[in-house]
């Protein structure tokens, strides 16, 4: 993948008037960024020569000399990407019931389930769609996501027996039913594994994450997470709600005795009204979540081995080389119903996941009609075409293509349109800070993955120091 390296620190004198870069406090003691919105280009300087960079010198003739191609770039990731991977939710059922979960408790409870021959069927035409548009060399993904995928284990593994040369597969799954068997057979073929997991300890994980009949299931995600050491595949999901804000520095902890490769600190998603209940706010999320960042890179320094945020790493990625980003929730339009979209047990296709509890974002079905016409049905428009312009608020925010926004099921269903903000603009602005600030102090690197840029192309660094 081609991308840019933008401008790391500048010194520069001035020379020329500027009107596009616009100053972005990042709460350093020496550093301030510059920030030109549209192509997301970028450049840190020392704060004394703040009017000089403002009034010239060579971050403005970078951006000029480049402008055209940080914006071809910044288009082609925000509408010229086709989809490349899929959600493929087997069941709507789960033997969880879970505070925050985006299903609706009546589809989980007893909702609908595919078969072997359904889910072999479904991949069928998933895999005719991408080839149409994908070169042979590079995989689709189907992860296998929830509700809780392992309860449809017997089809879901037969789609991966039938179709592992076809597919890059995943499982998104709580963990409950992850046994010995079902780690060897999902190993063994190189399947990804992400598990839940909201605490480090019962007492806490268990607030969140709990079955219907309110028994906690901490002990067996942990015994899952033993299973998997030395596996590079897999990854745990925490949920950050006011349940466990207080215990997420000892949650990095956790995960990294635990040798855990990857994990992702995720806002609770406020599409569906219980998941409000256990929201944090903006600015408590934003301490435990850097102070559990600080806690990563300490044990990384200490120990020389990384428990990477991925979630964070996607942010700098976003800054420093924006179409090598993995995740789409940071970019507007966002993945959803563009890079990928969800299949649900009766072949409704969603924009995300994230929709499958709102039917009228079901865009049409899988089974009858072209995946492409459902791409382009009003739906899935909806949501492909909400663009950060049109947002109020973040229309003129300096930093809108490093947050994106996110995310459109939050704002229409919590804040009443896709025009509106959703739930944790502040959180998104001191992430940003905190990742620019990382940059001014050369400290980036240690978030992020191994061999992140190998692909990507250096357009633009100037001053580097
Ligand atoms: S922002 Fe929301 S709808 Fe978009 S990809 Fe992320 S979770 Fe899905
Ligand atoms: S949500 Fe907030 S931080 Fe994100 S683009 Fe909008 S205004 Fe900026």
């Amino acid at each position: 993948m081609t991308a840019a390296i933008r401008p790391v620190l500048a010194e520069g004198p001035a020379t020329a008037p500027l009107a596009t870069l616009e100053p972005f406090d990042i709460a350093h003691p020496t550093h301030i960024a510059l920030v030109e919105s549209e192509t997301a280009f970028w450049g840190l300087v020392r704060k004394e020569q703040l009017a000089d960079a403002l009034a010239g010198g060579e971050l403005l003739e970078s951006l000029r000399a480049k402008a055209e191609i940080f914006g071809r770039e910044m288009d082609l990731l925000r509408f010229g990407l086709k989809p490349s991977a899929v959600y493929f939710n087997p069941t709507e059922r789960c033997n969880l019931n879970c505070s925050y979960c985006y299903i609706p408790e009546a589809m989980r409870s007893g909702g609908a389930q595919m078969d072997r021959a359904t889910v072999l069927a479904a991949l069928d035409r998933l895999h005719s769609y991408f080839r149409g548009h994908m070169p042979a060399e590079r995989l689709p993904q189907v992860i296998f996501h929830g509700a809780e995928p392992l309860l449809a284990r017997e089809a879901i593994f037969a789609g991966i027996e039938a179709y592992g040369d076809r597919f890059r597969f995943g499982v998104q799954t709580n963990a409950t039913l992850l046994d010995e068997a079902a780690i060897a057979f999902l190993t063994d073929r190189g399947v990804g594994i992400g598990l839940s997991l909201d605490g480090p300890i019962a007492a806490v994980a268990d607030r969140t994450r709990r079955r219907w009949n309110g028994d906690g299931v901490f002990d067996q995600v942990v015994r899952a997470i033993d299973r998997l050491k030395g596996y590079p595949g897999f990854n745990v999901i925490c949920t950050m709600t006011s349940e466990n804000l207080p215990h997420l520095t000892a949650m990095v902890d956790f995960l990294h005795e635990h040798q855990v490769p990857a994990c992702m600190l995720n806002v609770t998603r406020c599409t569906l009204a219980g998941a409000r209940n256990v929201r944090g706010s903006d600015d408590d999320v934003a301490q435990a979540y850097l102070a559990a960042l600080e806690r990563a890179h300490a044990l990384y320094r200490t120990s020389g081995r990384k428990l990477v945020v991925a979630n964070f790493a996607n942010i700098l990625i976003a800054i420093l080389a924006p179409t090598a980003r993995r995740l789409m929730c940071d970019i507007s339009p966002c993945g959803g119903g563009r890079s990928f979209f969800a299949l649900a047990p009766d072949g409704s296709l969603f924009p995300c996941s994230e929709f499958i509890g709102l039917p009228a974002f079901a865009g049409g079905n899988l089974f009858r009609q072209p995946i492409e016409e459902i791409l382009d049905s009003p739906p899935f428009r909806l949501v492909s075409g909400r663009r950060i312009e049109q947002v109020e608020g973040c229309n003129t925010c300096p930093i809108r293509h490093f947050c994106g926004s996110p995310c459109p099921a939050e704002a229409y269903e919590m804040n009443g349109g896709m025009e509106r903000k959703g739930a944790f603009c502040r959180f998104y602005e001191e992430q940003v800070r905190y990742a620019l600030r990382l940059i001014a102090d050369g400290r980036h690197e240690d978030f992020l993955w191994e061999g992140w840029d190998e692909g990507t192309e250096t357009l633009c660094s100037i001053g580097a120091a």
